[in-house]
This record gives C-alpha cells, structure tokens and sequence, in this order.
C-alpha cells in the first residue's frame, strides 16, 4: 500500500464497529467482561482502547513499523523511550542542538535518576566511535533539528551505533513520516510529537513511536502501561482525522516553504536563512538524499541581532502569529530565545547559534501571496 493509502486506510476495519467509516470514540475507562478470568483485548483504558489502537496501527504502518504506541504528549513519548532502554548507570548519547523540552528531560530529569547524559555534534558521522563509551546503551537523534534545521546521517550514524551494541532512536517531529522513514534507514525507534504536523490542526497535544522488533516493543508497552502516561480517546480520534490528509498537507506545506525561504534569501533585512532545501545549506546533499521534500519550518538571523528587532517583526506579521508550536495549517512565528528553548542555559544557545535576532517560521498552508506579502511588510 502507498503512503497516501495508507493514511486513509490503514490500522482500521470498519466491519469491526458497525461498518462505521471513522473509528468511533472509546469514551470509557473500561470494558465489562462476561466472566471472572476472561480475557479481552482491552479491559481497563491505559492499557487500550479501540480508538488508540486504531492511531497506533496507522501510525505504525506510516513508518514502515509493526508497533505503534500513542502517548499525552511528545514529552511523554520521549519520557517512556528513555525507560524503556535506559536503567540507572547507563549513557544516552544525544545529538547537541535537539528540541528544549528533550534537552531539559534528559539534563533535569534523567540525569538526577542516574543516566548519564552526554551531547555530541555529529554532523561527521566519523565522529561517533569516539563519541561512544562502553556505557553508552542509546543514541538520540533529531533530524532536522530544532530551530537550526540541523541534518544528522541517520544511515550512517546508526551503522556505527549497532556495530557498538547502541540502540538508535530518531525524533522524526520536523520531517513527519511523509518526508522520512528513520527505521527504513536502520534506526530503531522513531518518535513524534503528533502535536505538531500529523495532527496537524493545532488542537490536540499527542506523542507517537514506532518500532519494529518484537523485544522492543514489549519493553516501551509494558512502560506505556506502568506509568500511564496515554491520550484520551478524542485526542486518538483528532490526531486520526489528522493524519488522513498528511500527505496532502505536507505538500502544501513545503511548496510554501520553499517560496518563503527563497523570498528571505534575498531580503536586505536578513542575514541568513536556513532551511534544507536552499542550495548553500551545508547539508543539502544529505537532505536531498535523506529526505523526500524539505519541510515547512524556514528560520532566520536578522541582520539586526537583538530581541527588540524580533520582536517588532513578530508582532507585526497579521498571518503569522507569535506562538509555541508548529506543524498546523496556520502559519506561526516563534522567538526561539525565549520561547522553544527559553529554559536552555544562554552560554548552551550561545554553543548552538541560537540567538536573540532569530525567528523560525512554521510556514502554513495558506495561500503563499499573502504570506509573502505579509513577510515583506513586516520587514519593511
Ligand atoms: C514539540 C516537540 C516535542 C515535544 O512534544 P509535545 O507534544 O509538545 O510534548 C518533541 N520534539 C520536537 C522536535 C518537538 O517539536
């Protein structure tokens, strides 16, 4: 089944609950059994529910996976990948530029519990050998990364990794599975924070991950379950109807990009802009390898580094609003200083190029003339 199929049709048999075309809502706790000692296939909501089942299959077929598990929130996702390959005196290596929250969990929460946590540029895959202790039982990779649109070679790094006993998961958030397949090019889990593209309406906050071996996927469903931190059903329900036009979607989203991108490249008021799909980002050979479009996130230094000139931009865009997030069919700005990566250390933003005179746009579906139009007078 191709991809665009697979959206629509994929994880669900509509015989199976009165024919209906969408996955009803499950909105219960439990499930009534007719005996003492039956077992059913869900009983009690955090270990299951029809609806959740139905998001994790799609979901799992989406990224060429056998298991699919549906968290509250990305954060949660991460939270339980991290249980359940990690046990105290283990090392999670992770790529240095990846998302604020993932950076805070593993700095404020793993840390404290035990796992060393270590950061690495591995833009050169070569570098990883070193990079590994004996300690080292997890890479994490981001993919492009968070707000610098950052390439790793997922390929090549999880080569290195497995060769070292390493398992490899990728924080596919930015690409979404349309653009890439992480376990297709070796890694072993893959995450989202659905929140963002394959939700994609900007109204439910859900995480995902993906595996395809059997040992895995037992160890992240018993955690799943252990700790509890699962979706509600309408939120299965949002992030399903979501995903049925992600392909869709997307395209839309990287025709714009593209447009916005190329129309800031040559802006007076901009001193850079990086996305992955422009010929002189350092990585754009791996992206066009990697991935099948660029994406819809465009981020950029004003030639005026200061918070006050983000500031007076942000606010006098009309189309793109000033908010956390991405991946919704708005179109959003965000001052990652103070917003994505507001908890980060200044001299840790400093180390990645974060700065004050940066914006990151997540570029909507909108039509692209207003959008442009609405970029140049903001910048004028
Ligand atoms: C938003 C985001 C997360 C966290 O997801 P939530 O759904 O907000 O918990 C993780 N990784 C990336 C790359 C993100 O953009």
């Amino acid at each position: 089944m191709k991809f665009a199929t697979k959206t629509i049709h994929s994880g669900y048999d509509h015989h199976q609950h009165n024919r209906a075309l969408m996955p009803p809502v499950y909105q219960t706790s439990a499930f009534a059994h007719d005996h003492v000692g039956e077992v059913l296939e869900f009983g009690y909501a955090r270990t299951g529910t029809p609806t959740r089942a139905a998001l994790e299959a799609c979901f799992a077929a989406l990224e060429n996976a056998t298991h699919g598990f549906a968290f509250g929130s990305g954060m949660a996702a991460i939270d339980a990948v991290l249980r359940a390959t990690l046990q105290p005196g283990d090392e999670v290596l992770a790529v240095a530029d990846l998302y604020g929250g993932a950076y805070r969990l593993l700095t404020k929460v793993m840390a404290p519990a035990g796992i060393t946590v270590r950061f690495a540029d591995l833009t050169d895959p070569a570098s990883l050998a070193d990079a590994l202790t004996p300690a080292t039982k997890l890479l994490w990779l981001e993919s492009p990364t968070n707000p610098l649109l950052n390439l790793v070679d997922i390929a090549a790094l999880t080569a290195i990794a497995h060769r070292h006993g390493v398992k490899v998961a990728v924080d596919n958030t930015f690409a979404t599975p349309y653009l890439q397949n992480p376990l297709d090019l070796g890694a072993d889990i893959v995450m989202h924070s659905a929140t963002k593209y394959l939700g994609g309406h900007s109204d439910v906050l859900l995480g995902l991950v993906a595996v395809k071996d059997a040992e895995l996927a037992k160890s992240i469903k018993f955690i799943q379950n252990a700790t509890g931190g699962v979706p509600g059903p309408q939120d299965c329900f949002l992030t399903l109807r979501g995903i049925k036009t992600l392909h869709l979607r997307m395209e839309r989203h990287c025709d714009n990009a593209e447009r916005v991108a190329a129309f800031l490249a040559t802006h007076p008021a901009i001193e850079k802009v990086f996305y992955p799909g422009l010929a002189d980002h350092p990585q754009h050979e791996l992206a066009r390898r990697q991935m099948r479009r660029f994406g819809g996130v465009v981020t950029v230094y004003l030639k005026d580094d200061s918070r006050a000139a983000a500031s007076r931009v942000a606010e006098r865009l009309q189309y793109f609003l000033l908010a956390e997030s991405l991946g919704g069919v708005e179109s959003l700005v965000n001052h990652s200083y103070t917003m994505s990566h507001g908890g980060m250390p200044p001299e840790q933003k400093a180390a990645l190029g974060i700065r004050e005179g940066q914006l990151r746009f997540s570029v909507g579906i909108e039509d692209i003339d207003d959008l442009l139009a609405d970029l140049a007078q903001a910048l004028a």
